[in-house]
This record gives structure tokens, C-alpha cells and sequence, in this order.
């Protein structure tokens, strides 16, 4: 092998390297914007569910709309009293008790 052939050979070294190279970072660029999006979508879901459960009772429906104020059921105030729809303002320890309450009376009325 003379000199001009090892210069040869060792050019084609660098070029499979440098292609190699390319493609580890292609794919490492690939993974990371993979890996990113995934941690974004878990945390959407997260933040979600977490607002869903702020939102939403046990059962599934919506909490009344609410507002500071002082609790008629047990005299508390409040930065969050419930305004329910069939009267009373409550706290949120009233307000469990009361819409499982009203659940209650509602499943039975429809039993009978
Ligand atoms: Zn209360």
C-alpha cells in the first residue's frame, strides 16, 4: 500500500464516521422531540385531571358557581362558598354532604 492509497482508505474512514455522526444525531434529535412531547402530553393530562377534579364533584357533575362569602349551614366564611341552584350557600364540607344528599333523594324519587 502506498501513500496515496492509505489517504484513500482514511478519507473513507472519516465520511462513514461523519454519516454516522449525522445519523446518531438525527436520531438522538428524534428521541429527545419524542421524549418531550410525551412529558408535554402527561403533563396536559395532568393538569386536566387536576382541573377536572377542581371542577367537578365525585360524580361527575360541574360545581355550582362560587363565590367568597359565609356558609348558612354551619356560619364559616369562606373564600369559596358554593351557590347552589335550589338555594342554600355552602361551604365545600356543607356542599359534600349536601349534593349527596340531594343525589340521594333524586335516586330514590327515580326508584319509585
Ligand atoms: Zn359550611
Amino acid at each position: 500500500m502506498n501513500r496515496r492509497e492509505m489517504w484513500t482508505l482514511d478519507i473513507y474512514w472519516l465520511i462513514g464516521a461523519l454519516i454516522l455522526l449525522a445519523v446518531a444525531i438525527v436520531v438522538l434529535v428524534f428521541l429527545w422531540t419524542v421524549l418531550r412531547a410525551w412529558l408535554w402530553q402527561k403533563r396536559q393530562r395532568h393538569s386536566q385531571s387536576k382541573y377536572y377534579k377542581q371542577t367537578h364533584r365525585a360524580d361527575g357533575r360541574p360545581y355550582p358557581p362560587v363565590a367568597a362569602g359565609i356558609c348558612e349551614q354551619c356560619g364559616r366564611s369562606r373564600k369559596k362558598i358554593y351557590y347552589t341552584e335550589s338555594g342554600p350557600k355552602l361551604c365545600l364540607e356543607c356542599y359534600e354532604i349536601f349534593w349527596r344528599d340531594e343525589a340521594m333523594k333524586e335516586a330514590m324519587n327515580n326508584g319509585s
